[in-house]
């Protein structure tokens, strides 16, 4: 099968995503929004209480290979379908605690599944 994409956290994937004036990153939006590069559809996503989505096997396995530095790294990350094309993402990111309890969120990778078969 073939391996997920990787991308550089942007604008044109999460709409909104901007520079934190409080801590001078770039931060996700709240709710984040995955725009979906292959199909164009938005898909609304969560990263604190949605219960991560179950992947396929193969291409869980392929996203952990692929993250397994960034995860090292004290990122967490969330896994999801792109509503459009059912193509399995996953967003890699670190909280950042900005006040007790408060966190935002810094995108560090985004991986992309092949399409579904
Ligand atoms: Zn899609």
């Amino acid at each position: 099968m073939s391996q997920p994409t990787s991308h550089e956290p942007s604008p044109d994937l999460f709409p909104g995503l901007e520079i934190s004036p409080r801590i001078h990153i770039l931060v996700l939006p709240t709710p984040p929004d995955f725009h979906c590069p292959h199909c164009q559809a938005h898909t609304p996503f969560n990263l604190y209480y949605a219960a991560p989505e179950a992947l396929e096997p193969q291409v869980r396995a392929a996203f952990d290979k692929a993250t397994r530095a960034l995860r090292a790294d004290r990122c967490d990350h969330q896994d999801f379908h792109c509503r459009g094309c059912g193509r399995a993402v996953r967003v890699v990111y670190m909280a950042c605690e900005i006040a007790m309890s408060s966190y935002l969120y810094h995108p560090r990778r985004v991986l992309i599944g092949p399409p579904r078969g």
